[in-house]
């Protein structure tokens, strides 16, 4: 798992900051204004949507995992409800509007030093749009639980993985 890149400057002041103890841990600490740099989780949501039993999925234009297939999902801005967050990637990425039904999992692990340590994920009911690819997305289309295209980032693969077993389980899901 990567680390995220330590700050060097004061976000504030610009001044160097130096490691010090605060806190109960080593923290970047500003040595001219005192500000104390805690890190914080980078947070991402995005959604899984289902119809006529199979699930939606983008292929991503961009490094990290370019070329790989992963579900609609996108960085939580800092004021914003990681549900608006879900719904406004699916729409830049798909083209589809979606409501929120439910929540699917949270899950944590950092997979790349510019990606996010937490990923929420909904599950998304398709309400109006037309299927079309944009943003970082170069395709978007629908697959069936055994026809899963080479899929990018382990929060898609676990998500997809129980979305699978999960419809082994039950014959209702549509
Ligand atoms: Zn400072």
């Amino acid at each position: 798992m990567n680390e995220i890149a330590p700050i060097r400057f004061c976000p504030l002041c610009g001044n160097k900051v130096e490691e010090r103890e605060a806190f109960g841990a080593i923290r970047p600490v500003c040595p001219a204004c005192s500000y104390i740099h805690f890190q914080d989780p980078k947070v991402a949501a995005g959604v899984l949507v289902q119809s006529e039993g199979k699930v939606l999925l983008v292929r991503r234009i961009n490094v990290p995992m370019q070329g790989k297939w992963t579900l609609p999902a996108g960085f939580v801005d800092g004021q914003e409800d990681p549900r608006s967050t879900a719904v406004r990637e699916c729409l830049e990425e798909t083209g589809l509007e979606v409501e929120i039904v439910d929540l699917v999992d949270v899950l944590y692990g950092l997979e790349h030093q510019r990606g996010a340590s937490i990923v929420i994920f909904y599950r998304g009911r398709i309400v109006g749009g037309e299927l079309s690819a944009g943003d970082d997305a170069d395709a978007v289309a629908f697959f069936d639980a055994d026809n899963l295209p080479p899929l990018g980032f382990q929060a898609t693969e676990q998500v997809l993985a129980r979305w699978v077993s999960e419809r082994a389980d039950s014959s209702d899901c549509g």
